[in-house]
């Protein structure tokens, strides 16, 4: 129905601020660039999101190990990985209106985009945020905020190793934030400063690399589904030699079709015995794993699937903004898969100034709220009113007490989002109706 994309993201973003999803850092401030902050339903969206990962790459599985490790790390560890020489962005800056561009993504290197100036020399930019630790100011008291989480994990395989005796092929797991002092932030929560992601280290035999590589490729396409991303705009594509990072043997990046345009979702890295070889040189420490079975001793190649957040929190609100028309009404609604919704399910009386009915629509949304996280109470404004709020957040099914469930025992109506059809459910069968579709 929208046909402007551009359009399309303004009515994302601003429904999103709108209701509680997603604000601009230090809004009142004017802003950071580069910096959002999550609102209530944000934040439950966050924690869904984070919680299915965390079972499905984690804790369901036996050869999983979970980390949280320090976000500000030894600067020893970035200089190890080749961050600190190496993790830079083309830099161009425009002499005349002086703004600043990543060089790669110009599509005119002779031309500012902004005025039409000539640019100044290209020179490399290095992403990490610098800062001091303790209280000297010098280089000796440098470090840097993490611009990935990978790193805490391949500094702790010694210590897994040591403390939880895994055998190969095992992994480890994060969810943490990581910064990158981008040159250009944009896109809303696409590319911004801050921001957090969901990551595997798995270890492996070098020899059974290929097949561990194709067994989380599958596991990354699944897990686009559990989260109800439709998979007509999930793309995988196979990075080139020249493209690649210079550890890696092999990369697929999934993109997903943004609104405004194909872009990387999440990176799946075949990234051989880089990490730990180089960790293991820098630190003079032994980092390799010996084999009881084989008596073999070796530095063990890493598969890392690795997934941001807030990529996935805005391909799951630009996948499930609908606009429809419902009855005499157009409406937009959020359709979420029930499992992500941060709302489940929404309890009304069916009006407000009769005790009898509030007083029953409080106990029904009490047996909800013991059951599941993510249930409101609203008695403001008309029954399509609350229907609409409820629709523009996601919530899945909204449930309302009215004359015949307290005068005939006759249950409650259960209102699904996305049909706008009502079915009468009986106070018994309540959890269990809303359960069985979650
Ligand atoms: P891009 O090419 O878009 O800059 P990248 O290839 O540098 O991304 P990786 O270093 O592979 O990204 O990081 C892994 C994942 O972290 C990405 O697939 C993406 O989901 C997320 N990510 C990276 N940079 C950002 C950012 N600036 N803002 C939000 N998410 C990010």
């Amino acid at each position: 129905m929208t046909e402007n994309k551009n359009e399309l993201m303004e009515k994302i973003v601003s429904l999103c601020k709108r209701r509680g999803f997603i604000f601009q850092g230090s809004e009142i401030y004017g802003g950071l660039a580069g910096t959002w902050d999550y609102g209530p339903y944000g934040v439950s969206l966050v924690n869904n999101i984070k919680n299915i990962w965390w079972k499905k790459f984690v804790s369901d599985r036996e050869d999983m190990y979970g980390v949280d490790a320090a976000i500000i790390m030894n600067s020893k560890v970035w200089e190890a990985s080749g961050h600190v020489s190496g993790f830079s962005d083309p830099l161009v800056e425009c002499q005349k209106c002086h703004h600043r561009f990543r060089g790669d993504q110009l599509e005119d290197k002779n031309k500012c985009p902004d005025c039409g100036g000539s640019f100044g020399e290209e020179r490399q930019f290095n992403m990490m945020f610098k800062t001091y630790v303790g209280a000297t100011e010098d280089e000796t008291s440098v470090s840097y905020l993490r611009p990935e989480t990978a790193g805490g994990m391949f500094v702790n395989f010694k210590n897994i190793i040591d403390s939880m005796h895994p055998k190969i092929p095992f992994g480890l797991g994060q969810i943490g934030k990581a910064f990158r002092n981008e040159i250009a932030p944009r896109d809303f929560i696409f590319r911004s400063r801050e921001f957090s992601q969901m990551e595997v280290e798995y270890f492996v035999n070098p020899k059974d690399w290929k097949d561990s590589f194709e067994r989380w490729r599958k596991i990354m396409l699944s897990w686009c589904d559990d989260i109800g991303l439709d998979s007509s705009k999930v793309h995988e594509l196979e990075v080139a030699d020249a493209d690649r990072a210079h550890y890696s043997k092999r990369t697929i990046d999934f993109e997903f079709d943004y609104p405004f345009g194909r872009k990387e979702l999440y990176g799946l890295a075949y990234r051989t015995d880089f990490d730990l070889q180089s960790h293991s040189t820098a630190s003079g420490q032994d980092i390799s794993y010996f084999d009881e079975e084989s008596k073999e001793r070796f530095i063990p190649h890493v598969i890392e699937p690795s997934l941001g957040l807030d990529r996935t929190v805005l391909a799951i609100l630009c996948n499930a903004y609908t606009e429809d028309n419902l009855g005499d009404e157009t409406r937009v609604f959020l359709k979420f898969k029930p499992s992500i919704a941060p709302v489940k399910c929404a309890v009304f009386p069916l009006l407000k100034n009769k005790p009898e009915l509030v007083l029953k629509a409080r106990e029904v949304f009490g047996m909800l709220k013991k059951e599941f996280s993510g249930v409101v109470f609203d008695d403001n404004g008309n029954i399509g009113k609350r229907y609409r709020r409820q629709d523009e957040i996601g919530t899945p099914f909204c449930v309302t007490v009215d004359f015949e469930t307290i005068e005939d025992n006759a249950g409650v109506t259960v209102r699904d989002r996305d049909t706008g059809k009502q079915e009468r459910v009986s106070l018994e069968d309540l959890v269990s109706y809303i359960k069985l579709k979650i």
